[in-house]
């Protein structure tokens, strides 16, 4: 159960006009999760909420319940990244982890960890460290800390560790099935070389992201291990998608 009023250390994953002068905005919080509530009159340059609410901001917010909406009442700016704003390419990728947090995560349960990713990751885009395998470890601990980290050690089918090979990455079912199960298997996943394996399993176990910039690996190995991770987790937010408007449709009904 959520207080009545509340304040939460707050980054801001994204928002929408409402009226001439107000925002909805979705915040991605310490506290309570996930939360959306409205900036009255923020979209006025005199708004002493004016400028502190913009996307990826870190903020500490003080939210009032009325009868039908939350509102911002007081909200302070803790980090705005700069260094993200100056640069177009680390713009686009903040906002894509801001995205995958907003798809991944529940209104009102909270999950400490996951707001540490964003928290952390934030602050390396907004360093000299970033690279674009950096965006797919974000992923990986994205997977990890809302419980779909892909089984990587053991085939799906036949439960053997797997030895030296090409191998299946089954996106339903968020693993890997050996050769002598392919065809058992009957799945269309995707081929991953051995290479891509290692990098992968490297970003499950690793947080080491300081040598990420000084790996020198290839743009076709990058773009494999981008192109798995990308799959599955398109797969498990449409999945989620789905099963909200299945839930909204039964609310629905019984109501
Ligand atoms: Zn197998």
């Amino acid at each position: 159960m959520r207080a009545r009023n509340y304040d939460a250390n707050a980054i801001v994953l994204k928002y929408m006009p409402l009226n001439e002068a107000d925002r909805i905005i979705t915040f991605y919080t310490l506290e309570m999760g996930r939360s959306t509530a409205i900036a009255k009159g923020v979209r006025r340059p005199t708004s002493k909420l004016s400028g502190s609410l913009e996307p990826l901001n870190l903020v500490r917010i003080s939210v009032v319940k009325t009868s039908s909406i939350d509102i911002v009442q007081e909200c302070v700016l803790e980090n705005a990244f700069l260094d993200i704003k100056k640069d177009i390419i680390k713009v686009a990728e903040a906002i894509y982890i801001a995205e995958l947090v907003d798809a991944f995560s529940e209104d009102w349960e909270p999950n400490k960890n996951l707001f540490s990713l964003l928290q952390d990751y934030l602050k390396i885009l907004d360093s000299n460290l970033f690279s674009p395998l950096i965006i797919r470890m974000f992923e990986m601990k994205l997977l990890d800390c809302s419980g779909f980290l892909p089984e990587l050690r053991e085939c799906l089918t036949c439960r053997e560790n797997l030895p030296p090979d090409k191998y299946l990455f089954d996106i339903e079912f968020g693993g890997v099935t050996c050769s002598k199960c392919v065809n058992d298997s009957g799945n269309n996943g995707i081929l991953i070389s051995q290479d891509a394996m290692k990098l992968l399993r490297w970003l499950q176990l690793s947080s080491e992201v300081t040598k990420i910039k000084s790996m020198n690996l290839s743009k076709n190995l990058l773009s494999e291990v981008k192109i798995v991770l990308n799959n599955y987790l398109k797969h498990l937010s449409e999945r989620k998608l789905k099963s909200a408007k299945f839930t909204n449709q039964v609310d629905l009904f019984n109501s």
